[in-house]
């Protein structure tokens, strides 16, 4: 076992695309933020009619769900989301995208699009993908499982300074609400609701450096790698 499958899990903006980010380049494995691709299918269905009055219209939504094409093309080292051939990677994380979200992620029909797609983009191994299913739906088999936690201040301060760097500014009042409600709507759902599957192993990254997590994450994974040797 050298190429392995690593799920990276948990509640919005906890950092996990930032760990996945680290780990799969310290490993040269491939990266795959399966939460790019329910955002630029939550865009396609802002762009084309199917958000209503502050609703997704799950019908049409569905209904024009073979008109959405999705693709990872990397730049400068790192994948970024195409939507029917455009980079939309920015656009997925300002405007309305991830007020409505959540909502369209609950949809059944979007879920098995998306999760066949990760499925076939993982089929040669040697990939760390994160997002809210993957230990528990998409990869029940991963190698290794990880749920990220932190603590709520920590995640709002984050995706200020995250959207701040990308010269996009929130009130802290307004991520928090956002954080809250996707939490929410993420964990009750019917369709493959976020929780920890029951061989992940948690990381509370609240008190810990980019490189400390990095750390953590690369002794797990030689700890597996070795056992499986000998
Ligand atoms: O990870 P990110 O915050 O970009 O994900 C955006 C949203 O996409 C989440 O709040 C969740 O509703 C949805 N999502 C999901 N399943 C995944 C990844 C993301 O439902 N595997």
């Amino acid at each position: 076992m050298s190429e392995i499958i690593i799920a990276i899990d948990g509640y919005s903006a906890c950092g996990k695309s930032t760990l996945a980010k680290q780990v799969a380049e310290h490993f040269g494995y491939l990266f795959i933020d399966s939460g790019a691709m329910y955002r630029a299918v939550t865009l396609f269905a802002l762009q084309n009619g199917c958000v209503i009055d502050g609703k997704v219209n799950e019908k049409a939504l569905v209904e024009c769900l073979s008109d959405v094409h999705l693709e990872f093309k990397k730049e400068a080292g790192i994948p970024r989301i195409h939507l029917n051939g455009l980079d939309v990677e920015d656009e997925i994380r300002k405007g309305q995208v991830p007020n409505f979200v959540s909502q369209v992620s609950a949809i059944k029909e979007v879920r098995e699009k998306l999760v066949n797609e990760q499925r076939a983009m993982a089929t040669l191994g040697g990939v760390v993908m994160d997002g809210r299913d993957i230990g528990t739906v998409v990869f029940p088999n991963a190698a290794l499982k990880i749920f990220v936690t932190a603590s709520l201040e920590i995640r709002i301060e984050r995706r200020f300074q995250e959207l701040k760097a990308k010269g996009i500014v929130v009130e802290k009042s307004e991520i928090a609400k956002n954080l809250n409600e996707r939490d929410y709507i993420d964990t009750t759902r019917i369709e493959s609701p976020l929780r920890q599957a029951p061989d992940a192993i948690i990381l509370d990254n609240t008190q810990l450096t980019k490189e400390e997590q990095l750390n953590w994450v690369v002794t797990h994974v030689k700890s597996l790698l070795n056992k499986n040797l000998s």
